[in-house]
């Protein structure tokens, strides 16, 4: 019986390149060495970083004129950097539409004045939030593309003269994203991308201006070069899996795929009799995060182990929460979503 893993993050990898890696371990493409243990100047190693940058550019169609960063510190050290780095009049304006979103505008409003561009709290995260028609006078505008927890999407987006800056942890590679739309986005690698331990950081060039700040921190110190030793396992894998999406035919396949993996799950949910989604609005359903109850925690935890004694796993909600949520990742197979939904109809069979 296959396991199938719906954790929202680390997630689930596709299966060849684990086995790939695996098999290249102890020694990588036959050089006696594991790529661990390379030094991130060799030339080895300096392949595989070019290599992951040119695939990222050609999977998202990133101009030049933008700078991609391998960085540290997970999406949460961007909720400082962004503002210690763009921030240039200490105004920044953000939309609050979950509890990342949440979490960004906390470690921002230490460098400056956040200003609240909208927000749905009033539908406890349920929406995405209205924002106003014009958006000026701040140094840039923040937003949580995909909400993890909550399972929200933004479907458009703010129509304004300041550079847009956006979360891309939980859809990057799962979606088509139009960069150009944006000056900045980042994203931790744990879901689509490959091991934790790596963060992209996609800037345009123009943003990028020299700071008084410890090197580490600055973007401009990270542009077009290893400032210090990057997460190297985390960079090789990540390499490895963005070839296996081009293999695969590219974003544009795997947001078709996720696509069907979201519809099909959600139908079940909008038709069953003892289940039932928590994003009511259909326009902003997230493709990746799709949180779901039967409105009773004791039953929500009867079904999530009922699951995983039947190989679905990590089909818990986020701990401040509760509830249930699959993540449907791009390694997520569509028979692992038919299982959930055949898991699901045999629980509610059995009279629970
Ligand atoms: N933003 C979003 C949208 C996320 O989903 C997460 C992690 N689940 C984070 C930020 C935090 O990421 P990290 O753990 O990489 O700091």
């Amino acid at each position: 019986m296959p396991t199938y893993n719906f954790s929202a993050g680390p997630g689930m990898l596709p299966a060849p390149v684990l086995e790939e890696v695996q098999s290249q371990l102890l020694s990588y493409k036959e050089s006696g060495v594991s790529i661990v243990e390379m030094s991130h100047r060799s030339s080895a190693f300096i392949e595989v970083a070019r290599e992951l940058e040119h695939r990222l550019r050609r999977l998202m169609h990133i101009p030049d004129t933008y700078a991609v960063l391998f960085l540290q510190g997970g999406a949460t050290l961007q909720f400082s950097m962004v503002p210690m780095n763009l921030g240039k009049s200490g105004r920044f304006a953000y939309l609050d539409s979950g509890t990342w979103s949440k979490k960004a505008i906390q470690d921002a409003s230490r460098f400056g004045d956040v200003v609240l561009a909208g927000s749905s709290t009033a539908t406890t995260y349920g929406t995405i939030p209205v924002w106003p028609e014009s958006i000026q006078d701040v140094d840039y505008l923040h937003l949580t593309l995909n909400n993890t927890i909550e399972g929200t999407r933004y479907t458009a987006l703010p129509e304004t003269n300041v550079p847009l800056v956006a979360d891309v942890s939980s859809n990057i590679l799962a979606e088509a994203i139009d960069v150009e739309r944006f000056g900045l986005i980042y994203a931790g690698a744990q879901k689509n991308i490959g091991p934790a331990g790596l963060t992209l950081v996609v800037i345009r060039r123009d943003l990028i201006v020299e700071r008084d700040l410890p090197s580490y921190l600055a973007y401009s110190k990270h542009v077009d070069t290893l400032l210090n030793t990057p997460a190297t396992f985390s960079l090789y894998v990540a390499e490895r899996v963005l070839a296996w999406i081009e293999a695969e035919g590219g974003v544009s396949e795997m947001e078709r795929r996720n696509r069907e993996k979201s519809e099909r799950l959600y139908h079940a949910l909008d038709t069953s009799s003892l289940f039932r989604p928590i994003v009511t609005d259909t326009t902003c359903r997230s493709l990746t995060n799709i949180p779901f109850t039967t409105g009773d925690d004791v039953t929500d935890e009867a079904f999530r182990k009922f699951a995983e004694m039947r190989g679905l796993i990590e089909l818990g909600g986020h701990r401040s929460v509760g509830g249930l949520r699959a993540s449907l990742y791009n390694a997520m197979p569509l028979e692992g979503v038919n299982r959930l939904i055949e898991t699901m109809q045999e629980f509610e069979q059995g009279g629970h």
